[in-house]
């Protein structure tokens, strides 16, 4: 006979599903940089003031000029499950945001010390609140320009073992600058600033031409190597650019794909772009590519993953021959496999 009793079942508390939560979307300082950069942007903001102190371990500060929230509404956007941006299953398969599930703020909320600052632009008046571990403040008045503000400040102290994860402030940086730098990349008429320890590292003024914003956050030499690509099949519009092969990595990480104005991680696009230079990089050399895809929402699932970075096509092949045959074809009316053979 069974030794040990029947078990016995709990329904865990909100705080603790909320944690769970956390633990799954809120690995480290960056993705709190992403989820409130993303947040920003569905408000509507045309600026956004990013401030970091060590690393985003002790302060991360997000200043938009969006659309603000009420005071009755504070509440419920810190609340889990609740979000603004989507109301049925329906809603589901279109989504046009980059939030959905409502769930990033509750999560931040039970791992930090979260202060949410914000003012409609209709309202006179700005409203706060605190919340700490989960625990929320009453909401007071307070002054501000219209827009939000959200300060997290000591990230996972209440989540010891998280906490002793964390890497020196300088690996956090870095991870927190490739978050900012993949979101400002797909948004270059929005102004975004960026702040570590009082000091700027990136303020990047909103520019109608993609080129300025990849030259301001990856460096005038990369844009002079651009080369521009844009083709289309049907409803699947590709736009972007390559590099001359002159200029390539180590690594794969200078591959920025976008897929309707978010940033996506595919190994089928990159082994595309790969494919597309092959016999002009030197083994273990990668290319660099920023590569904007467009299609309509219901073509893509990108309810996949908890943080959007994985999506799924349903027609994947078509976006693979797609990626790589406007490359291809590019390089042979440019004439550029010829031209560095000769080089080379
Ligand atoms: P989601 O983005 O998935 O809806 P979040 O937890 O990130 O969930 O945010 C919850 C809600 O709070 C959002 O749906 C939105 O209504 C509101 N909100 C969050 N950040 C902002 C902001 N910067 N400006 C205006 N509203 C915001
Ligand atoms: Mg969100």
């Amino acid at each position: 006979p069974p030794t040990s009793a029947a078990p016995v079942i709990r329904q865990l508390p909100q705080s603790v599903v909320n944690k769970i939560a956390a633990g799954e979307v809120i690995e480290r300082p960056a993705s709190v940089v992403k989820e409130l950069l993303e947040n920003a942007l569905d408000a509507g903001s045309t600026r956004i003031d990013v401030s970091l102190g060590q690393g985003g371990l002790d302060l991360i500060r997000v200043t938009d000029n969006g659309c603000g929230l009420s005071p009755e509404q504070m509440p419920l956007a810190l609340a889990s499950h609740a979000t603004s941006k989507i109301h049925d299953a329906d809603d589901l398969f279109h989504v046009a945001t980059f939030g959905f599930r409502g769930e990033a703020l509750a999560s931040i909320a039970e791992v930090s010390h979260l202060r949410l600052r914000s003012r409609p632009h209709e309202s006179e008046q700005a409203c706060e609140l605190e919340v700490i571990g989960g625990k929320s403040s009453p909401i007071t008045p307070c002054g501000a320009a219209p827009g939000t503000m959200l300060e997290i400040r000591n990230l996972f102290f209440n989540t010891p073992v998280r906490r002793k994860f964390m890497r020196a402030s300088q690996t956090e940086i870095g991870h927190c600058s490739e978050a900012f730098t993949r979101i400002a990349l797909a948004h270059e008429r929005v102004h975004f600033t960026l702040r570590h320890n009082e000091k700027t590292i990136f303020d990047l003024p909103p520019v109608a031409d993609w080129r300025e914003r990849i030259a301001a956050l990856c460096g005038r030499d990369l844009e002079r190597s651009l080369i521009p690509i844009a083709s289309g099949d049907g409803d699947v519009h590709l736009q972007g650019y390559v590099c001359d092969p002159q200029q390539s990595r180590s690594n794969n990480r200078m591959q920025y794909l976008f897929l309707n104005g978010r940033h996506i991680r595919d190994r089928s696009l990159q082994h595309a772009l790969g494919e597309a230079y092959r016999g002009l990089l030197l083994h273990g050399r990668f290319p660099i590519g920023f590569l904007r895809l467009q299609m309509p929402a219901e073509a893509v699932d990108v309810n996949v993953h908890p943080t959007k970075l994985e999506v799924r096509f349903q027609d994947s092949g078509r976006i693979y021959s797609l990626v790589l045959g406007t490359i291809r074809k590019k390089f042979l009316a440019t004439d550029l496999t010829a031209k560095v053979r000769m080089n080379g």
